[in-house]
């Protein structure tokens, strides 16, 4: 189930240099549980996902990083995460504890853009991310990567581009402006 569906969006991630290597991860959501890529599948080729239930155990197939799925479909609404590594929002998130875009589509769709901490895997990132994700379209985890939550996981997807675009613009802003590079980061 819903594996095309992953595929597409995990070549437009490895198109972009969202993710490198098999990292990253993606889900969505299920009537009593939530559909996750396999624990070291490669986004672009996932296979088949892992069905992780509400109620009861969690295979052992799933993604490590399914504690933050489970805590963000238990806290919101959202029916799709993407967990990518982009490096330009890891790269920033070290100086910040939150981005504002400067760029159009950043400001339009992610004004804000929290940045939380947590060890990979752990209930403490868990619990920030899905914090963070009920009031903020994207977080960055501080040193490890993004997760965006949505309605859709094209949409899940976008958000991503969007959050590594506005880190993007937001060094080479500053590397072409001299007065900028003093500028707190926030
Ligand atoms: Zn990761």
């Amino acid at each position: 189930m819903y594996t095309e569906e992953c595929r597409r969006t995990g070549r437009r991630l490895n198109a972009e240099g969202l993710v490198s290597g098999n990292f990253g991860n993606m889900s969505v959501r299920a009537d009593d549980g939530y559909y996750i890529t396999a624990t070291g599948a490669f986004l672009d080729e996932p296979g088949e996902l892992v069905f992780v239930p509400d109620d009861g155990d969690v295979p052992a197939a799933a993604s490590s990083e399914y504690r933050v799925h489970r805590e963000i479909y238990r806290l919101t609404r959202h029916r799709a995460i993407v967990h990518a590594h982009p490096p330009h929002a890891i790269a920033l998130s070290y100086a910040a504890s939150s981005l504002v875009p400067e760029d159009s589509e950043g400001i339009l769709f992610c004004p804000e853009i929290p940045v939380v901490e947590g060890d990979p895997g752990t209930e403490e990132l868990a619990a920030r991310v899905a914090d963070g994700v009920a009031h903020a379209p994207a977080v960055i985890a501080r040193g490890h990567g993004t997760f965006a939550a949505a309605e859709t996981l094209v949409h899940a997807y976008l958000l991503t581009s969007v959050v590594e675009h506005a880190c993007r613009i937001f060094w080479l802003r500053r590397a072409s402006t001299p007065s900028l590079q003093k500028d707190k980061v926030g």
